[in-house]
Order: structure tokens, then sequence, then C-alpha cells
């Protein structure tokens, strides 16, 4: 007894000395300072000659275009060379096609998005970002914490658009797991009443929340989801996110929910099992192969048209984020796993992916999870098929999404899912412009609109994969070129892998849970 109490008592100063000397080292590394890096040139006049333009609305390349941008506007497109003051700045255009921003359509943001993700994403041509939330309710202004602020987000905002900081427009935003109302409703497992949720999204709508995202992860009652419908309606909000497991996807889309995320429910949706799946006593019932596998053999392609001619009908649309159930089928790929984007990765966050990897508990490439994966793909060109909205997101930083690059993934599963590629440019510019109701000012080079451009050396509407020639990025009245993207994409390296800016996300992650 007396020896254990010794060993106690030596255990209890080891773990404390420990702790102290993280706290040092933390401390420490507080007091570095971070990096800073400058990028871009900035103009009031520029001219882009004999470009060939993409015309992403009709799919088609119009040549030998002039381009005249003043004050962050497409001015003037001709055939004929534009003349302008001396002080111009002009890019020869020849051999090159200019097309609009992309824009990635599920994205999360962090505290620290402006030094980890902004410039990986202006380094890739995505512009816009739907930033699908990260925060509950309680954390819509958090005065410090790891996660999103609303506080954070209209900080940034501004000062990108004032040019103080480089990053994409953040075109929509949202507040997640609206479910959970942790701090607003005493008991979680309580339905809150119809009045404390309109009175809650009230709040929201006042803070500048764009729309509700959802994921009902508790599987609540459906009367939450109606009660949650009427109220969003009520104050003029959309909402999106994962479908609701007790409501039919066709019912939810007829309710007005605005856009559906991620593949699996739809497939879940398609499977002749879907009414035990609706029931909410699917969960539980084997381990996640074996329910993939059920859901394989018992998908009926009639179920899935049938509920994406509701969502035409509605204007409901679709966002499959592929690369988010990829990441599952490959995880155990050597190749896939050693990534050598995760050099743009926290140690915090790889941390997080390795659990989660390390959760799905298995050892050789799951085939069931990669016929899955494949069904998505499948699930998506039935959709386009129909004629639905579909948006293209990344849904990074989950496991094994970079932000920016995970685009081009996302847009190379597009075209696995063998949608053409004039498609897939249109989904990801002037489509997502018009789901965000942007499109007078974003999603096409046209006369008027935002200079929000790409010049690539290889036409886009050829092959998707041609986006990877990209040559510059034209936003926010500033150009970034090759060697901009170097300096951007170091930047990331370099702060990502710091031992100041891993003190900063320790304490700040610290902080955040108490
Ligand atoms: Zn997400």
């Amino acid at each position: 007894m007396k020896v254990i109490k010794i060993y106690l008592k030596r255990l209890s100063k080891l773990l404390i000395f420990c702790l102290f000397s993280i706290m040092v080292i933390i401390s420490i590394g507080l007091l570095l300072p971070l990096t800073n890096f400058s990028a871009g040139q900035t103009y009031q006049t520029l001219v882009i000659n004999n470009v060939s333009i993409i015309d992403v609305i009709n799919g088609t390349t119009i040549p030998n275009q002039n381009i005249l941008i003043q004050d962050n506007y497409i001015k003037k497109i001709s055939t004929v060379p534009l003349i302008t003051n001396k002080n111009a700045v002009v890019i020869d255009g020849s051999n090159q096609f200019v097309m609009p921003g992309l824009w990635d359509m599920h994205t999360h943001f962090m505290h620290h998005s402006p030094e980890l993700h902004f410039p990986l994403l202006i380094a890739h041509g995505v512009t816009h970002v739907r930033e699908m939330g990260f925060g509950s309710p309680a954390e819509v202004s958090p005065d410090e914490s790891i996660l999103m602020s609303l506080k954070d987000r209209d900080q940034w905002r501004s000062q990108i658009s004032n040019q103080k900081l480089i990053g994409p427009y953040i075109s929509t935003s949202a507040v997640y797991q609206i479910e959970e109302f942790g701090d607003i409703w005493d008991n979680e497992d309580q339905i809150p009443p119809f009045e404390t949720i309109l009175k809650v999204f009230t709040k929201l709508e006042k803070s500048g929340v764009d729309f509700i995202k959802i994921t009902l992860e508790n599987n609540p009652p459906k009367e939450f989801f109606y009660d949650i419908m009427t109220a969003a309606n009520q104050v003029g909000l959309n909402v999106v996110g994962h479908k609701p497991r007790k409501v039919s996807a066709i019912e939810a889309s007829n309710l007005g929910m605005k856009s559906f995320e991620h593949a699996r429910f739809i497939i879940y949706e398609s499977s002749s099992l879907r009414d035990t799946y609706l029931n909410g006593s699917f969960k539980g019932k084997g381990t996640q192969d074996e329910i993939y596998s059920e859901m394989i053999n018992s998908y009926q392609p009639r179920l899935a048209e049938n509920t994406f001619k509701a969502f035409k009908g509605n204007d409901t649309w679709y966002c499959p984020t592929h690369i988010t159930r990829r990441w599952e089928a490959r995880y155990d790929d050597e190749a896939y796993i050693n990534d050598e984007r995760l050099k743009y990765v926290p140690y915090l966050l790889r941390t997080l992916w390795n659990i989660d990897a390390f959760m799905l508990g298995r050892k050789e490439s799951s085939k069931v999870s990669n016929d899955f994966y494949k069904l998505g793909l499948t699930i998506t060109k039935q959709a386009h098929e129909v004629g639905i909205g579909l948006l293209a997101g990344s849904d990074s930083p989950d496991p094994y999404s970079f932000h920016g690059s995970a685009l081009w993934d996302e847009l190379l599963e597009f075209d696995k899912a063998k949608i053409a590629s004039k498609d897939i440019l249109k989904i990801a510019t002037i489509d997502s412009a018009q789901f965000s109701n942007q499109q007078t000012q974003f999603g096409s080079v046209e006369e008027n609109k935002i200079a929000d451009l790409l010049l690539l050396t290889k036409n886009p509407l050829d092959s998707i994969k041609n986006i990877e020639s990209l040559e510059t990025v034209i936003v926010h009245q500033q150009i970034f070129a090759q060697k901009d993207f170097t300096i951007m994409k170091n930047y990331v390296a370099e702060i990502a892998t710091s031992w100041a800016f891993t003190s900063a996300q320790v304490w700040l992650t610290i902080k955040s849970f108490f």
C-alpha cells in the first residue's frame, strides 16, 4: 500500500512537471513572432490583350478579345485594342484563356484561416467560398476561440476588400450544429419550443448569418425539423445541410431546404431499405462496412431519380463532396496518406486526421468503401441528367481535403462522374454565383461584372484537368502570378509547422474549452 502511495506521489509530480514543461514551451512559442508575407501587385487600370475568353454560360471559347478593367470592374470587352492611360498594367493574353474565379461551395474556416487557408485558396484560383460554419450558436461571437466567429468573418471581409488581407470573397456563411443549442437550451435532449427557435433564428439573422446549416446528428423527432423550417422561413434564412434522417429528402425539399450536402445521404435515400433508415432504427445495425454494403446492394436508381425530380421542381441544390468518401476508401493507401500537401496542415489537425483514420479501424483497403464512394459518383451523374443545380464543395479541412487544391480534386471527381468539362466549369462558377444570388456581379467574364478572373495556359473546356495550368489570379484589384503562388504556399508550409504558430493554436484550443 505504502509503495503504491509513493508511486502515485511520484506520478503526480511527473504529471505536474510535464504539464509545466508544456506550458513553458507554449508560452515561449507565443512570444515568437508569426512570420508574414507579401504577394501580389495592385492595380487601378488593367488591360488584358488578345486573350481567349471562356464563356462558362455557353461552354464556348471567344478568341482574340481585349479586356479593360477599371477599379475592380470589367469596363469593356472588345476585339479592337483598347487605349488606356500610361499607368495601366498590361497583360499580354496571347495563348492564354481567361475565366471567372472558382467557388468552393462547402468549406470550413477557423480562427487561423487567414494564415492557413486563404493563401492556398487564392493560389488555386478559389476566389469564392460558401463557409459552412464550425461553431454552434454559442460561438456566434466568441472573444477568442480556435473556431471562426462572425466577428472574425466580418473583420476578414473588410480587410480583404481593403487589400489588407489576401483572401477570397466569403460569399455566404452559416451557423452550424444549430440543433445542439447547448448554451441556449438547458436540456439538449428536449426539443425546444417553437418560440425559442424563432428567437434564436431572429438573433442569428440580425448577426449577419447568411443561412442555417443543420446536421440533426442526434436524430431528433421530425417535428423539430418542421419547426426549424417554419422559423427559418419566417426570418428569411435558408436552411441547408445534412438530410434529416426522419424526414425523406423529397419532404425536406418540399418544405424548402435549399441544398443537401454529401452523397452518402442521397445513397441512403436511394436504397429500398430507406424506410428502416427513415425510422431511425438503422444506426447500430452493424459496422460501417456492413451498412454501406447493404446500401449498395439495395440501391434503386429510380428512387434517386424521383428525389432529384422533386429537387428540380423545388430548386433544391445538391453538393455531393465526393472527396470526403474517397478519403475513407483510400486512407490506407501509402501514397495517398503521404500526400505532399500535408506540409500545409498544422500538427494539431494532422493529429485529428490520424485519430479519424484510427477510428475507421481497418487495416486493408475497403472494397466496400470504394464501391460506396463510386456509387456517389453514379448518383451525381444521375442528378446532372435530371438537370438539378449541382455544387462543387471540398469540405476542407476534413481529412485529406486541403484548402484550395481540394476543390481541384473535387472538380476531377465530377470528371470521373462523366460530367462534361464545360458543365463542371459552369457548376464551379456561374451556377455557384446563381445559387448565392450573386450572378449579376460574379460568375462569368462579362462587362460590368467584378473582375474576379483566372488566366490559364490551357483551355479548361477541353479538359477540366487544364485548371492546373493556372497562371494568374486577378481578385480584389490585385494580380497574383506564379511567383506569388509559390510565396503563398511556402508561407503556409512554414507557418503550419512553426513553433510559434503551433503554440498559438494549442493555446486557443485550450481557451476554446474553458
Ligand atoms: Zn462540412
